[in-house]
């Protein structure tokens, strides 16, 4: 039996997301993306990336079956990633296909290397909604040149996917920020190759200003956000008291089926149990998940993964958290959160 869930009629205009979650009184998790891994394996190895400790695999196309019947009613947005490069899966047009009936609309976070081969397919696919390239893994490696080749790729892909219709790409620089001069050096790289390739009439720099999200084209944009560390039990502790939209807004399933809150639980820190072998709802409503969505709620950080978790102290600048009542003690609840920047990718 679950907990009774009620909301305040203020939260309830700011959040409708989580007013459908309640359901006569008792919480029924509805979330607004699930990430599915659908590999570990990655053709780069940035050196950024947090990695995994788990060996690379692909996901299990009877398993990933199995999911889309569990989502169903939890979420619309599917994002395949978490680790790993997912065109790298050889089952992803079908994978595509089986989202289709089910009117998942489904976004996909790549590095953009094997896009050249992988986007005439990716068209022909309807569930297919966004296509995120993460620009911060072409500083590591990439010269003038190969940039310009890998953009200009990305651009005539966008161009077709303007002519599909339904089809969104989105250029991330996730590297802001932190005053490296070296980082800002490949930043002002990467935006001048965009700048050539798009032949741009002014600088992307100058353009963007503060906004997080510049519109390019009809369908391509490019969206900026601070650099963030990967979350690590070896890391220092940041505190016990604020917010995350973790559980509340997403969950992550790792390639084997491990249910975790968010997609920067990349070694399964937080394992709230395996839709291979129960329902996700259950996970999603069992005791672990509740007490850390609880948590947030009250702004008390319950996992000791989240309390070493830097990501989180973007959600403190915005006043108190979206809370929610649970039982008979009184919630407060402002500020609908910085959702522009949630959404955490490794790539
Ligand atoms: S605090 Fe960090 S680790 Fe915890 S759910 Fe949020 S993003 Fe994930
Ligand atoms: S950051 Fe992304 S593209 Fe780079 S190695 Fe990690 S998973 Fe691969």
């Amino acid at each position: 039996m679950g907990k009774k869930w009620t909301l305040s009629a203020r939260h309830e205009r700011r959040s409708p997301w989580l007013v459908r979650n309640v359901n006569n009184g008792r919480l029924r998790v509805k979330l607004r993306k699930t990430y599915i891994e659908i590999t570990t394996a990655c053709n780069l190895s940035c050196s950024f990336c947090g990695g995994t400790r788990r060996a690379p695999q692909f996901m299990d196309p009877a398993l990933f079956a199995r999911l889309l019947e569990q989502i169903k009613g939890i979420s619309r947005h599917l994002y395949f990633h978490v680790m790993g490069e997912p065109l790298l899966h050889p089952q992803i047009g079908r994978f595509l296909d089986l989202c289709e009936p089910y009117g998942y609309k489904v976004h996909l976070i790549t590095n953009g290397r094997l896009l050249s081969t992988a986007g005439p397919g990716l068209l022909k696919k309807p569930a297919l909604t966004q296509v995120g390239v993460s620009l911060q893994s072409f500083e590591d490696t990439l010269s003038d040149g190969a940039m310009d080749s890998l953009l200009s790729t990305v651009r005539d892909f966008a161009s077709r996917a303007a002519e599909r219709g339904g089809l969104w790409v989105m250029f991330r620089l996730w590297n802001g920020g932190g005053g490296d001069p070296v980082r800002a050096g490949a930043n002002a790289r990467i935006l001048r190759s965009l700048e050539r390739v798009l032949a741009l009439p002014a600088p992307l720099a100058a353009a963007s200003g503060d906004k997080p999200v510049i519109k390019l084209t009809a369908n391509l944009s490019l969206q900026f956000a601070p650099r963030f560390e990967w979350p690590d039990p070896s890391m220092p502790l940041v505190g016990d008291a604020g917010f995350c939209y973790g559980l509340r807004d997403q969950c992550a399933i790792l390639v084997d089926g491990t249910v975790v809150p968010c997609c920067l639980d990349r070694n399964a820190v937080m394992d709230l149990g395996s839709a291979a072998r129960s329902p996700l709802r259950e996970i999603l409503e069992g005791e672990r998940a509740d007490r850390i969505r609880k948590g947030f709620s009250r702004r008390n950080v319950v996992e000791d993964l989240c309390r070493r978790c830097t990501y989180r102290l973007r959600f403190d600048r915005l006043n108190s958290p979206p809370a929610i009542s649970i039982g008979s003690s009184a919630g407060s609840s402002s500020a609908a959160g910085n959702r522009r920047t949630w959404g955490i990718q490794p790539s």
